[in-house]
């Protein structure tokens, strides 16, 4: 059996995969099995910040791997602490705790925030929380239960109470929402990626401003997506001038290695205590020396430069009349055009460019510090198989 065949016969049925086997890469470019080379626009759904085998990253890996890989939450270790204080300094927020993935980020989120509020109540009166119509929480019963999206309410019932949906696109009815159910917090995705790269308002941003202090509920903001430096700030939320209580993240925090943090403000730092939480792997000493080598490097510099490569491929699009809509912050964006994203995606592949989609869009997610070559080359890549 080849690769594709064991696959299908060993792997469970979850992936619709590409019938591509990569085996190795560096920064940008990738190469597979069969020594084709491709430009990743993609950096596997934003996770390889600095692409693949990035000096600096490997540089913290190995070094940590080679000292300590683990120990469990029964001792210190030096990584997570030293992360924890970096991401503290960089947000304001006060405490941080560590998990392995956006879901489980997520799971820790709600935690906390309806234990702030069962703290604050004293009773599980106001155990709601308004998520958005579009978003994507994670895989989890909790978390699908958290995503405001029918499709994924299906089959696992029964699923977590305790979520209402808001449209974004629809401040009043928010505004009737939290003032006719005890809720504890309003959860956002700022630009919903896998509801195909739509960014709120900052009119609606505004009104969650509002009715939070208003109604006394806490804002939770999920960066899984767009944090560390994706949309050309360190996390989307700073772009609209919002001070959230949680925020989680994940994804490219470490460059490719797995983590998730719950980062915890001023109101629920103290909402979590001893033996109400935890995670095996959290604050495992490698992926958090990994992370604190990303977080370092998310500068303003670099900021700046994720910011000019995002206006140059906009210009490009800009050019192609089959583009009927760019959507998206920074290094985040969607492409809507007047000819299946399916069928592009397919040919941006057969021609040495991944792509990715969102619902009826092109997804595009390329490493942070892409090379402005290599950016122009998948453009060209792009631009044609659009207009083909
Ligand atoms: C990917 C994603 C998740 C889930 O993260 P996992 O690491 O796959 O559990 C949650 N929220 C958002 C916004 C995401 O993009």
């Amino acid at each position: 059996m080849n690769i594709f065949e064991k696959d299908k016969e060993y792997i469970a049925n979850t992936y619709a995969r590409n019938q591509v086997e990569f085996t190795s890469g560096k920064g940008s470019l990738m190469y597979s099995a069969q020594g084709k080379e491709y430009i990743d626009m993609g950096s596997g759904i934003a996770v390889n910040s600095f692409g693949i085998a990035d000096e600096e990253w490997l540089a913290a890996v190995t070094a940590q791997a080679s000292q300590l890989q683990h120990t469990s939450n029964l001792y210190y270790t030096e990584p997570c602490v030293l992360l924890a204080e970096e991401l503290c300094r960089r947000t304001g927020m006060k405490k941080v705790f560590f998990a392995n993935s956006g879901a489980e980020a997520n799971e820790g989120a709600i935690k906390a925030a309806r234990a702030y509020a069962h703290q604050k109540y004293g009773d599980s009166s106001h155990s709601t929380i308004i998520t958005l119509k579009g978003s994507f929480h994670g895989r989890t019963i909790t978390t699908l239960s958290a995503t405001g999206q029918d499709g994924y309410h299906t089959v696992f019932s029964p699923f977590t109470e305790g979520f209402v949906y808001a449209d974004p696109d629809c401040p009043e009815e928010l505004e009737k929402l939290v003032s006719e159910i005890p809720c504890c917090a309003i959860m956002l995705e700022i630009i919903r990626g896998e509801g195909g790269v739509c960014p709120v308002s900052q009119e609606f941003i505004d009104k969650v401003k509002f009715l939070a202090r208003k109604y006394e509920l806490l804002i939770i903001v999920d960066e899984v997506q767009t944090g560390n430096g994706r949309t050309g700030k360190l996390y989307s939320y700073m772009h609209f001038g919002l001070e959230p209580d949680i925020v989680t993240t994940a994804k490219g925090l470490a460059g490719g290695l797995p983590i998730g943090a719950v980062l915890l403000g001023e109101k629920t730092q103290f909402s979590l205590s001893a033996g109400m939480h935890g995670s095996t792997f959290g604050g495992n000493p490698v992926c958090c020396a990994a992370a604190l080598s990303i977080i370092k490097r998310l500068d303003d510099k670099l900021m700046e430069q994720v910011i000019e490569k995002s206006e140059y491929i906009k210009a490009r699009l800009n050019k192609v009349t089959a583009v009927t809509e760019i959507s998206g912050l920074g290094l985040m964006l969607g492409i809507k055009c007047n000819k299946s994203n399916k069928e592009i995606a397919e040919y941006c592949l057969d021609n040495g460019l991944i792509v990715l989609t969102a619902k009826d869009k092109i997804r595009l997610l390329p490493a942070l510090n892409i090379p402005f070559d290599l950016l122009e080359k998948a453009m060209d890549i792009l631009c044609k198989a659009i207009e083909a």
